[in-house]
């Protein structure tokens, strides 16, 4: 289909494009005259008002104006040029200059009268502004202030905010004769008192005189607001128009005959909890139908996912079909394998499994199982999406653990399956609770489920939060406990990004401890290891002839022991929230008491310590994500992977939460009209529609 955009001319029909500022533009997304529209202002600059320097706070960025008292070069580790200045409010404030030319000192000289922009900031002599903007008083005097608020464009490389305002500038004259479409329905805009697409475009690049400067900046003008939906509205249809795709494939039928899941629940040693009946049938429900299931399963760690995840393989086997389960990591494929393998075999049941490990003739028979349909049902790694596995007739593709997958792996399993129209169920879920804001826009294309229980017996982990220099103290609760026959892990958690470092670091510590702990049995996990050591490392850990496992953030996800209910974190104040609560969840399994001591190196930032207070507060998986949510942004939530997909241009979840329901509705008034569902993604996600792939 034609864009109902072609109208809208190049940026290099502005005056002063040319092919090297094109091509800086185009790595801003902006080729046509309406994506700059689009470049909205991030935020505002308030150069309207002259602030009293009395009552500057460190942080602020304003404008001030006073008289230059003091005009010196200091020398010292860098040579520089301060300025004292004062407005006859209380306080001085300094200007800090490292570079500077004769001309500059001769205007800044004392008795000076001047005008300055810039950033507010604690100085060793009280507050600075350092390299402000300013312009000095001339025979005329100051020029009046800024009339109306200054927006800040997001920037690439070589491009200044000037050249970008005049641009837009020039757009907006071009606005008044040119014009862009209007793609919410008067009806939507009514329902919701949405002001119109060309009056908030100009409103924000150049808001007046007069306006609220206040809801500006905060975000919340009606301006922004409109803008805000239509954005979040074009996230919600391309996930939506994902769903219709594959939807529009079918699926296998898969009833319940209840031959293999009536045999296996009566062969486990618990009874399902409420929650874990609910959902399992649930899954069930979709399973029978004829378009393919796209179900998301929260459950906080320890609420028994395995489980309904096994039963949904097992409904999908009574039918004659292939289930797949994939997993980040090898040791938590190792051990669903190993689990399966159990609850499978005495139901006759055959099992193959694939990892980056498994290799050579190994890797020859699995594959070979897996194409032949012998193997029915598969577990394991991102291996399953290689170009050489070949399924024979996948009904089903679970995958565990999905936030730290990407959308397109979650595709690719998906694409895997997929024979002539016809595309396999998928099950997908995490145990990182997801605050409901982030479910409803980041996987609108999916539909929920809450595994919200835990089986009964849990006691609640106790956390406490230590300073480093009370290591030895943490040592020797580790020692006692061990003594008592409980077993402990040490998790040393990520240096700078580096997993080589972050190993080094876990191997120092497991020396460390060795020397300082010689009556444990200590052993090392982390993810430079081959992945046969970690199998058995995790395997003597498990089987209770290790007391004390040494580990990276690589037991983060999944693992199950248990008889382990200590475990001490250390520089927890580099992880985020959820993570945190991901590795805590490693103990809490059994019916002891378990402790987890996050050993923080000081000093904390008051983030950090806000962080840590929610940890040691509360033990609840969604209280945690919200938290998390409110003190990082989605981005972290989710997994970089896919922040990419999360990057708003204008609207923000926290804030704009209360715009998603309605999106919601707006998405389902307009199902009935693709030309402009379609346009309202092109003119949002054009630039990435990578991710709308099917
Ligand atoms: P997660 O949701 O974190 O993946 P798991 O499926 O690994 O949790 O289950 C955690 C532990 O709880 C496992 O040892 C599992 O056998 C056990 N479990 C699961 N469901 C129940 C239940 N209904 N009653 C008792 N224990 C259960
Ligand atoms: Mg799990």
């Amino acid at each position: 289909m034609q864009s109902s955009f072609s109208h809208s001319p190049a940026v290099t029909a502005l005056k002063g494009v040319g092919a090297a500022l094109a091509l800086k533009l185009e790595r801003l997304g902006i080729v046509s005259i309406q994506d700059l529209l689009f470049h909205l202002p991030t935020r505002y600059q308030d150069r309207t008002r002259i602030i009293p320097i009395g009552t500057l706070r460190p942080g602020d960025e304003c404008v001030i104006q006073g008289t230059i008292v003091a005009s010196d070069i200091q020398m010292g580790r860098r040579r520089s040029l301060l300025c004292r200045i004062q407005d006859g409010s209380a306080g001085t404030l300094t200007l800090r200059f490292f570079h500077f030319s004769a001309a500059q000192k001769n205007t800044l000289a004392v008795g000076s009268e001047i005008r300055c922009f810039g950033e507010v900031r604690p100085g060793p002599g009280g507050l600075e502004m350092v390299h402000p903007e300013y312009r000095a008083s001339n025979a005329q005097g100051l020029t009046p202030v800024e009339e109306s608020l200054t927006p800040i464009y997001p920037m690439t490389e070589g491009l200044q905010q000037s050249r970008v305002r005049t641009l837009v500038q020039q757009a907006l004259t071009w606005l008044e004769t040119g014009s862009v479409s209007e793609l919410l329905p008067e009806s939507v805009r009514r329902q919701w008192r949405l002001p119109e697409l060309k009056a908030s475009l100009i409103y924000l690049h150049a808001p007046p005189v007069d306006a609220n400067q206040h809801l500006l900046l905060e975000g919340l003008h009606p301006a922004q607001r409109r803008l805000a939906f239509e954005e979040l509205l074009a996230h919600h249809l391309t996930l939506l128009q994902l769903r219709h795709k594959v939807q529009e494939n079918g699926a296998p039928l898969l009833p319940p005959t209840h031959q293999l899941t009536a045999e296996f629940l009566a062969q486990l040693p618990f009874r399902l909890t409420t929650a874990q009946q609910r959902v399992g049938e649930e899954v069930s429900a979709d399973l029978k139908k004829p378009l393919p299931m796209l179900r998301l399963v929260q459950g906080d760690v320890g609420s028994g996912k395995t489980v309904v995840a096994a039963l949904a393989a097992l409904q999908t086997v009574e039918n004659g079909y292939q289930a797949a389960v994939m997993v980040p990591t090898e040791i938590l494929a190792e051990q669903h394998f190993i689990n399966f393998s159990q609850w499978m075999e005495p139901l006759g049941i055959k099992l193959a499994w694939l990892a980056g490990k498994v290799k050579g003739k190994q890797r020859v028979a699995q594959l070979a199982a897996i194409a032949d349909g012998s193997a029915q049902i598969v577990i394991g790694t991102h291996a399953l999406f290689q170009e050489e596995v070949r399924f024979y007739n996948l009904g089903l593709a679970v995958i565990d653990e999905q936030h730290r997958f990407g959308v397109h792996q979650r595709l690719s399993l998906r694409e895997k399956g997929r024979d002539g129209k016809r595309s396999p169920h998928q099950l997908i879920m995490t145990a990182t609770p997801i605050p409901r804001t982030l479910t409803m826009s980041a996987y609108a294309d999916l539909d929920c489920s809450v595994i919200d229980e835990l089986p009964p017996g849990r006691t609640p982990v106790n956390t406490v939060v230590i300073e480093d220099s009370r290591r030895d103290q943490v040592i020797e609760r580790v020692r006692v406990a061990c003594a008592e026959g409980r077993q402990a892990y040490w998790v040393c958690t990520l240096i700078e990004e580096s997993e080589a470092l972050q190993c080094q670091a876990a191997e120092v510590a497991e020396v460390t401890l060795k020397e300082l702990l010689p009556e444990l049995r200590i052993g090392l996990v982390h993810g430079r290891m081959k992945a046969q050591e970690k199998t058995e490392i995790m395997r003597l850990f498990k089987a209770a002839e290790l007391d004390l496992l040494v580990a990276t953030t690589v037991i983060e996800v999944g693992v199950d022991v248990p008889n382990a209910s200590v475990m001490i974190i250390e520089n927890p104040e580099r992880l985020g929230l959820s993570q945190l609560h991901q590795l805590r969840g490693r103990v809490g399994r059994g019916s002891v008491e378990s402790y987890c001591v996050l050993m923080y190196h000081a000093p904390l930032s008051k983030q950090g310590r806000e962080r840590l207070a929610v940890m040691r507060e509360t033990t609840d998986g969604f209280r945690i994500a919200e938290k998390d949510l409110e003190l990082r942004g989605p981005g972290e939530i989710l997994g970089t992977r896919q922040t990419g997909m999360m990057q708003f241009r204008i609207a923000d979840l926290q804030r704009d939460a209360d715009l998603l329901d309605r999106v919601r509705q707006a998405a389902n008034q307009l199902s009935n009209q693709p030309e402009i569902m379609q346009a309202v993604t092109r003119r949002w996600l054009g630039h990435h529609d990578e991710y709308g792939h099917v």
